[in-house]
């Protein structure tokens, strides 16, 4: 069974956001870009199932700027065995992501597709709700425990309540939640050798897919600054304190 494995390249989550100086967007120049972690948790799951014998091939996919050929050896370098980059300078939004990647998934015929449950940049949790959509599989999110056995894919998610164990049949549908799995670090005779590995580039257009916007953008600001916080004396001005706001009774 082949596995495609999506995966984006974000802001890296240690660095502090900047918001541009006009208010247009975040600022991206010269800050360190790394593989959305959900996404790594995505190709972690990917080789597990290689390991394991149930998984035959992982292919990886991004869609982006021509920089996230690096997102992709990353990836390779990890344990994929192959990259597709459909290279585009335009910010493709979720729908123009699904399509593209329902038009890889017809070429490519793969049992099953992990994504993230979603990209820390735009925090849209939509993609892989769309592919499934547009391919009319079915879908298992918020996994944090996937199983395969046979045609069926098994998928425990964690919900409101406590988790979910949800069975369907392949081909299918997962994105990942945090408690999936810890991914694994490259090491560097494979970070070496995943520059030798197949890495194919395409653009929107080889798949007919218009990736314009749809959205615009009115204006991004910097969350409020915190303010001081205030000292009390004893637990008798603490509850005094939250009765004058009425935050206790
Ligand atoms: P989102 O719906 O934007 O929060 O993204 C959810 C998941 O879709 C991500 O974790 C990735 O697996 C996948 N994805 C989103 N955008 C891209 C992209 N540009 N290239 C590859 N995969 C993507």
């Amino acid at each position: 069974m082949k596995v495609l494995v999506p995966v984006k390249r974000v802001l890296d989550y240690n660095v502090k956001p900047r918001v541009k100086a006009d208010g247009s967007g975040v600022d991206l120049a010269n800050v360190k870009m790394s593989m959305n972690p959900f996404d790594e948790i995505a190709v972690e799951e990917a080789i597990r199932l290689k390991e394991k014998g149930v998984a035959t091939e992982i292919v990886a996919v991004s869609i982006g700027e021509a920089k996230a050929q690096e997102t992709l050896r990353t990836a390779l370098a990890m344990g994929a065995d192959r990259a597709i980059l459909v290279q585009t300078d335009e910010k493709a939004e979720p729908l123009a992501i699904a399509k593209i990647l329902a038009k890889i998934a017809g070429e490519e015929q793969p049992g099953l597709i992990i994504l993230g449950k979603q990209a820390i940049d735009d925090d849209n949790n939509q993609t892989g709700q769309m592919l499934a959509g547009l391919l009319g599989w079915g879908q298992g999110t918020f996994a944090s425990k996937v199983e395969v056995s046979g045609e069926t894919v098994k998928v425990t998610r964690e919900v409101d309540g406590g988790l979910e164990t949800d069975s369907f049949k392949l081909p299918a549908i997962v994105t990942t939640d945090l408690r999936l799995n810890e991914p694994r670090y490259a090491s560097l005779p494979n970070i070496m050798k995943a520059k030798s590995k197949p890495l194919g580039v395409k653009s929107p257009a080889d798949y007919g897919v218009d990736v314009t916007p749809r959205l615009t953008t009115l204006k991004v600001v910097e969350p409020p600054k915190r303010t001081a916080g205030v000292k009390v004396a004893d637990v008798d001005e603490l509850v005094a304190k939250l009765k004058a706001m009425g935050v206790a009774k």
